[in-house]
């Protein structure tokens, strides 16, 4: 049983009982038997459920937004963001089933051709710092792709993932194709794993947890996406728009109180203009408004959990504190936004994924030196370079190890294009035509066309 709380008072306010293994057992059949359906549906049907689905989600969007307000203590606006992109993300799959083609070879003697099959029943496994948009990401393009999906959310933040499948159903997607299963990762996620009939994981959360599920897929050969932590570089060159550069810093990691795989954590700023951004990052930094989440006028709202703001807090000690913005005292998880100076790239601050809103800044001496310390991380998910010199912009995107990077710019994710992590951040791509794809195998048909 979960006790779901509201992080911006501390309080509980309903019990989520978590499923068991015979539950998950008996709903991975359901799933299974719905599979043998829900794959022989004419693609044209089965992208006319999932627009449905997707204009079911349109007309709650509100709802969903105040929901996750409540249970995850995103700000409104962030929250309506995730519910449209819940939206969104379903319509750009639901364009996919007829557009899932494969491929015709020349070969002699016969004719070769391709087919991307679904893979079956996916387990798709959710954090609790993006609870709507994460689980999409994986069930829609899983579902477009004709396989069904059970999905279990973090113990912390079930509701909207519940709500959404209420949705699922009031659309019309056929009973045992989107089931949600509450409860623990020990019991629920390790059984979606260990299950033989799950036949793909889609796995969002630490790499700690992510080590864990790809070693136990191994001994399956199941199939695995794998999204994990990150330690990303905003890297700010002198020749720079620093103002721009300063006045945007505060958002790419501050957004979701830090709880963000992307958020860039480590300022690296070159030394000629080191102390005249630190000048203009300040100013920015105490204008955050941290606030009671429900509020439009909320940039940042509290922690999920006092585990959480107490973690956080633990790596303010002995750490070089530049400057904090204000937040609530309590009740409810706050903790201001902090700007750290790291006194060296072997600072815990530095290397480690804080998971809050806590940015550690670095100076450093020329390209060569920025791209060392960038890439000194296990990590290698996103990362933002500030420049004016369009060469050096694209000699910094090829040398900085990590999936995702933006140029004068913070964006990350775009539903419809690929999203995803390289060293230990992950494995394979979420969002975008390559995501579609890992949901299928492909399988190679030869016709013999000689008498
Ligand atoms: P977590 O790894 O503790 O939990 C994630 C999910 O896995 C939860 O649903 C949890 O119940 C489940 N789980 C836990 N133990 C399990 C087990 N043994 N078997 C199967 N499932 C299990 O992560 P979290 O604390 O919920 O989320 C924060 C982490 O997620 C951060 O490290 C963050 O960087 C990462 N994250 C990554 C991305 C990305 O796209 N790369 C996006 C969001 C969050």
């Amino acid at each position: 049983m979960t006790l779901v709380v509201d992080p911006a008072s501390g309080e509980a306010f309903r019990e989520v009982p978590g499923a068991s293994v015979a539950e998950v057992d008996a709903a991975i059949s359901r799933a299974a038997s719905a599979f043998e359906t829900w794959r022989a549906f004419a693609p044209g049907d089965r992208a006319r459920l999932l627009r449905r689905f997707a204009a079911v989600v349109d007309a709650h969007l509100d709802e969903l937004a105040l929901l996750e307000v409540r249970n995850s203590g995103h700000t409104i606006g962030n929250a309506r963001w995730e519910a449209g992109n819940v939206r969104d993300v379903l319509d750009y799959y639901a364009g996919a089933p007829e557009r899932l083609t494969g491929r015709q070879i020349p070969v002699p003697g016969g004719l070769d051709v391709t087919f991307h099959e679904p893979l079956g029943v996916v387990g798709v496994i959710v954090p609790w710092n993006f609870p709507m948009p994460i689980a999409a990401w994986g069930f829609a393009p899983a579902l477009a792709a004709g396989n069904t999906v059970v999905l279990k959310p973090a113990e912390l933040t079930p509701l909207t993932a519940l709500r959404l499948a209420e949705l699922a159903r009031d659309a019309g997607l056929p009973d045992g194709v989107f089931t949600v299963l509450p409860g623990e990762g020990a019991v629920v996620g390790e059984r979606f794993v260990s299950h033989p009939a799950v036949r793909k994981i889609c796995f969002t959360g630490s790499t700690e947890v992510g080590t864990r599920i790809a070693a136990g897929c191994a001994a399956q050969v199941k199939r695995l996406t794998l999204e994990l932590g990150g330690k990303s570089a905003n890297i700010v060159f002198a020749d720079a728009d620093l103002e721009r550069a300063a006045a945007t810093a505060p958002g790419a990691v501050f957004d979701n109180a830090g709880q963000d795989c992307c958020a860039r954590s480590r300022i690296l700023v070159q030394r000629q203009v080191y102390d005249r951004f630190l000048e203009l990052l300040e100013p920015a930094v105490r204008a955050v408004r941290v606030e009671d989440p429900s509020r439009d006028t909320a940039e940042m709202g509290p922690l999920i959990s006092a585990a959480q703001r107490d973690r956080v807090a633990g790596y303010l000690t002995g750490a070089s504190i530049a400057f904090t913005g204000s937040c609530p005292d309590g009740p409810g998880f706050w903790h201001a936004p902090t700007v750290l100076l790291a006194d060296s790239p072997a600072d815990r601050h530095w290397r480690e994924e804080i998971f809050g809103p806590v940015v550690s800044v670095l100076p450093f001496d020329d390209e060569a030196d920025a791209v060392r310390l960038a890439n000194d991380t296990e990590y290698g998910l996103s990362g933002s370079i500030w420049t004016r010199d369009v060469g050096r912009a694209l000699r910094m995107a090829r040398a900085v190890d990590a999936g995702n990077l933006s140029v004068n710019s913070h964006s990350s994710v775009r539903y419809w294009t690929p999203f995803g992590g390289m060293k230990r951040s992950g494995l394979g791509r979420e969002l975008g035509p390559d995501a579609l794809h890992s949901f299928t195998d492909v399988k190679n048909v030869f016709i013999a066309t000689e008498e």
